[in-house]
């Protein structure tokens, strides 16, 4: 009787969710949304090409899955020290100083659930409200939410295409203030594919010395996919070492996304402070992952390059193919495996049943409709007025997909 009362008056007084307020704009990314999206369409029976995802599309290297699966029979998974394995963070010391060109020791190293969780942690470990991160746009969009979940705000500054999407020295100058904690470079870019050189990380990096309150966090995990020179910022910058945290990662170089497994190499007091951070909220990255990631960094390394040469292909590809389509303009990028492709030109058209195209989320969408098409908007970039369009598949995809798009982006008018 009495919980038959209880159970009615729950029932009436139905319960709202309230977010934190840090969590309240919060959503799944926008290209995870739209990948999500074109999946389900997939599903559904529509025949759906999509330039959407960042995922590479080729296979975890075969020696890897072997040694993987040799650990795993054997029985020999423990739950692994919070900060990861010290052979991980061996190996990735090794891979430092052989293809990185910088020295690191295990105890700057920590290990993550991927690039994200680095991200993630070093924020969540350092910011208070009110303080302030510098992200050169366009940016990878998660910045953009990790910065706001860690409740600090985001500082925009806008790198023009005419200029290569380089942050300019003069630019980052202007934008730090007494409350700027973090300079967010990433280098290849996503989604633009700028490839900083050392001679403009070094000028940067001579703006960063007058101002010592700001770290630098140098995303780093599209280093093995460069059509030009890589130079980490450690090798540019090494009297900043002390405030640099490099994050990197297997999950582009060696196609393991799904591992989920990334690294960041930094001070010491920093990485303690991730890996509190980490302790209370994932403890280590899978065992098995990091006996894979292990795997990768020790074993044969020459399928980088192939993959690099393959990528460079697409690239040639699909810059021809978006070259002969009206609208649509992009320079070669230097790295990563996206063209961020202009579309300004296109705003403003109709769509034949007379709906105007006002903005790139709405080119997107018409894209999708009628193109069967995916590609995500240059907005969940920090950029209105482009798309991102990722090159990590198939030959036969390329192909398809652009004549898909030049074929639904003629008949605008
Ligand atoms: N950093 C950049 C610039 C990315 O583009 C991505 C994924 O697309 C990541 C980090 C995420 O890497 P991970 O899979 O290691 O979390």
């Amino acid at each position: 009787m009495l919980a038959d009362t209880m159970a009615n008056k729950s029932n009436a007084t139905p319960f709202a969710m309230r977010r934190a307020a840090r969590c309240d704009a919060l959503q799944l990314s926008p290209i995870v949304q739209i990948a999500e999206q074109a999946k389900r369409l997939r599903a559904a029976g529509q025949d759906i090409i999509s330039f959407s995802s960042g995922e590479p599309d080729f296979p975890t290297p075969p020696h890897v899955i072997a040694a993987t699966t040799a650990a795993i029979a054997s029985g020999a998974i423990g739950n692994p020290p919070t900060q990861g394995t010290l052979e991980l963070r061996e190996a990735i010391c090794a891979d430092a100083t052989a293809r990185c060109g910088f020295a690191a020791t295990p105890a700057e190293v920590i290990v993550s659930a991927g690039v994200k969780q680095v991200l993630c942690n070093a924020l969540q470990a350092t910011l208070d409200p009110g303080d302030e991160v510098v992200v050169p746009a366009p940016y990878w969009s998660s910045y953009a939410d990790i910065v706001g979940f860690a409740g600090a705000r985001l500082v925009r500054v806008v790198c023009d295409a005419a200029r290569g999407f380089a942050l300019r020295p003069a630019d980052l100058d202007a934008a730090i203030t007494s409350h700027t904690r973090w300079l967010l470079l990433n280098s290849p870019g996503n989604p633009s594919g700028k490839v900083y050189s050392r001679f403009e990380l070094e000028q940067l990096a001579e703006v960063l010395r007058r101002h010592p309150q700001v770290l630098i966090l140098s995303d780093e995990i599209y280093q093995h996919i460069s059509y030009q020179p890589f130079c980490s910022f450690r090798v540019a910058a090494p009297d900043l070492a002390r405030r640099t945290l490099i994050a990197n990662g297997v999950s582009k170089a060696y196609a393991m996304m799904g591992w989920r497994l990334g690294w960041g190499i930094g001070p010491t007091p920093l990485i303690e402070a991730m890996t509190a951070v980490q302790g209370q909220s994932t403890s280590a990255a899978s065992a098995v992952s990091q006996l894979a990631a292990r795997a990768a960094l020790l074993g044969p390394q020459d399928l980088i390059n192939d993959r690099r040469d393959s990528y460079l292909a697409r690239r040639d590809l699909v810059l021809a193919e978006c070259a002969g389509i009206d609208g649509l303009e992009c320079a070669p990028p230097g790295g990563a495996f996206y063209l961020f492709l202009d579309c300004r030109k296109l705003l403003g058209r109709r769509t034949q049943s007379g709906e105007t195209i006002e903005s790139d989320d709405a080119l997107c969408r018409y894209l999708l409709a009628r193109g069967k098409v995916a590609v995500v908007p240059g907005s969940a970039f920090g950029m209105p007025g482009y798309l991102r369009l990722s090159y990590a598949c198939s030959e036969r995809e390329l192909r398809e997909g652009c004549g898909r798009m030049a074929q639904a982006l003629a008949d605008l008018r």
